[in-house]
């Protein structure tokens, strides 16, 4: 009955800005219960979620209390080459999987193709004169496939579990989302970049989003499912979560 005055009281939120140890801190006081904090894309922008009610001593005082993991992932960003764009030429890292590969470019004349190596080593095998774009295009579909492997494991396994089913998913590159779900047509879609991201990152995504299909919100119900098929799902949201930033 009261649902929508709850609602807009949700929204209530105060934006200001701490600045300690020359990191800028942009703290937001909503009203939530405990502290989130967040180190955020693309250059580790630092933001700080409190309970409306705290005072700014206590936020400065929490956040001084972080300075030293702030600080690790703020430099996390500025080392970070992920924003870098590529060139796909010989000795450039790029990540699978979660772990840093080189890029190995082995001249061929056949079909284009890349392998793993070594578990080390990118192989691209690519024509000579290929350019920046075709090497983009060979490379972007390579790790649409893996990440398709990877996916329908997941997929058929968490559906069996969980009792639900996706008519379909899909994958395409997002900026602000890992994954999403059309819970109408039960349509799940897949951001390309966690192919870049350990297994079990993915693995999380595809739980969360099949979730969705028994509960729609981000409710106490969601976060029992959560609990129930993928307990260590915090600390994979917050892996992820210092590389992007997302709802899920
Ligand atoms: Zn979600």
């Amino acid at each position: 009955m009261f649902g929508f005055l709850r609602k807009k009281f949700d929204k209530t939120v105060i934006k200001s800005e701490i600045i300690i140890a020359n990191i800028v801190v942009v703290v937001v006081k909503k009203d939530i219960k405990n502290l989130h904090l967040n180190v955020l894309p693309p250059d580790g922008r630092v933001r700080v979620s409190v309970p409306i009610r705290m005072d700014d001593d206590s936020v400065r005082l929490f956040i001084i209390s972080k300075l030293q993991w702030i600080q690790k992932h703020v430099n996390k960003f500025r080392e970070q080459p992920i924003d870098v764009p590529r060139r796909y030429i010989t000795g450039e890292s790029h990540y699978y999987k979660g772990e840093k590969y080189l890029l190995n470019i082995i001249e061929y004349d056949g079909k284009p193709h890349i392998a793993i190596n070594n578990k080390k080593y990118i192989d691209f095998y690519v024509k000579q004169s290929a350019g920046l774009e075709q090497k983009k295009k060979i490379f972007s579909h390579w790790q649409r496939e893996e990440l398709i492997k990877e996916l329908s494991i997941f997929f058929i396994k968490w559906q069996k579990i969980m009792g639900v089913t996706a008519n379909e998913c899909r994958i395409k590159q997002m900026k602000t989302k890992w994954g999403t779900c059309n819970i109408r047509a039960r349509r799940i879609w897949i951001n390309l970049e966690l192919i870049k991201k350990p297994v079990y990152c993915l693995e999380y995504i595809v739980i969360h989003e099949l979730a969705h299909l028994i509960e729609k919100n981000h409710n106490k119900k969601f976060v029992a499912i959560m609990d129930k098929f993928s307990p260590q799902w915090r600390s994979y949201k917050k892996e992820l979560n210092n590389l992007l930033p997302s709802d899920n």
